[in-house]
């Protein structure tokens, strides 16, 4: 029998597309997660679920003992940019420490593969657009410090214990599955698109535009908007290739989108007005954010099938209008 795979923060959104994908094409997969964040809901019909935190070693130790990983795929982290801020100890804990613990657990498995939940967030400030992997990296948050020091423990580690790593840097992770199975769920909700649309349904207040007076084309920031299922298919192809390539890989799709041109394909999309209030900017927005994903082309042979921002959109609205969770 297949070994399985073993996905951390599964049940959370990018985690649960993957695991989701990855069932779907026949792997087997165990989700560990604890459910601070996830979605029980979330979790595909065919994955075995297993109620595991990242700061409980024992229970780390104990499941790879009792399954025979063939490779990690690890998301499970806090995801907050703003309360990385104003509650570092919490970020470097959880998602530091936790990923430390599930390193000691698996190489005490002799398990020595894995795929990891990056972001651009680890390059802070862009010198030059688009961000290419070769950018250099210097977080502005707590968020980003802990994803850019995990990206080097596991340069450490591949040098001194044998680990095989990929680490994908997604920029702006969107959408919902296209059968509107799953989707994004935030509690608290923070990200543009599903706050718009929510504004658009009448149930949240205007969407507030962080700033209208930056260095873009028509003043709001530029971001780039990557669909969730693209996500799904790289996770997959960086599984394959963990033991021809180890180090970092850009998940974007090198199109720029700013907030005004959001909020218009929303309103295209739904066929109804957002209301809109202009807001001051917020902390720690960089103007412009959008990548350069060449590498991830040439290594993995991965091509986002989502170039269109309605198309992303669409499958966003979807899921709110029906959702589950
Ligand atoms: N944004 C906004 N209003 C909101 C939420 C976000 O104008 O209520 C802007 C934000 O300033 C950024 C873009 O939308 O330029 C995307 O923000 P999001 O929080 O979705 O993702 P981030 O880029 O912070 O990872």
């Amino acid at each position: 029998m297949a070994q399985p795979i073993l996905i951390t923060g599964g049940a959370g959104y990018i985690g649960s597309h993957t695991a989701r994908h990855l069932t779907a094409n026949g792997a087997k997969c165990v989700i560990a997660d604890n459910l601070v964040y996830g979605h029980r809901e979330a979790v595909p019909i065919g994955a075995v679920f297993e109620l595991v935190d990242l700061a409980d070693r024992a229970a780390l130790k104990a499941l790879f003992g009792k399954y025979n990983f063939a490779a990690v795929v690890h998301f499970a982290a806090f995801a907050y940019v703003g309360e990385s801020v104003t509650d570092p100890q919490k970020y470097y804990a959880n998602n530091l420490i936790g990923t430390l613990n599930l390193l000691e657990a698996m190489l005490g498995a002799g398990v020595k593969k894995i795929v990891f939940s990056s972001t651009c967030a680890t390059y802070g400030e862009p010198q030059y657009t688009p961000i290419d992997e070769a950018h250099p990296q210097h977080p502005i948050n707590p968020y980003g410090v802990t994803k850019l020091a995990i990206e080097r423990v596991f340069a450490d580690y591949e040098k001194a214990y044998g680990l095989r790593h990929i680490s994908l840097r997604y920029f702006n992770a969107a959408g919902a599955a296209a059968d509107s199975a799953i989707g994004e769920s935030h509690t608290p909700e923070t990200h543009l698109i599903p706050l718009v649309l929510k504004a658009i349904k009448g149930e949240t207040p205007p969407i507030k535009i962080f700033g209208t007076d930056y260095d873009t084309p028509d003043g709001t920031c530029v971001r780039d908007y990557i669909h969730v299922e693209d996500l799904a298919v790289a996770h997959q192809l960086a599984l394959e290739k963990l033991g021809s390539f180890c180090g970092c890989l850009n998940l974007a799709t090198g199109v720029g989108t700013s907030v005004r041109e959001v909020i218009a394909a929303a309103e295209a999309v739904t066929g109804k007005r957002c209301p809109v209030e202009i807001a001051p900017r917020r902390a720690g927005d960089p103007a412009k954010l959008y990548a350069a994903a060449d590498k991830a082309r040439e290594i993995l042979g991965w091509q986002p099938r989502y170039t269109e921002i309605k198309e992303t959109i669409r499958t966003a609205w979807n899921w709110e209008q029906n959702r589950k969770f």
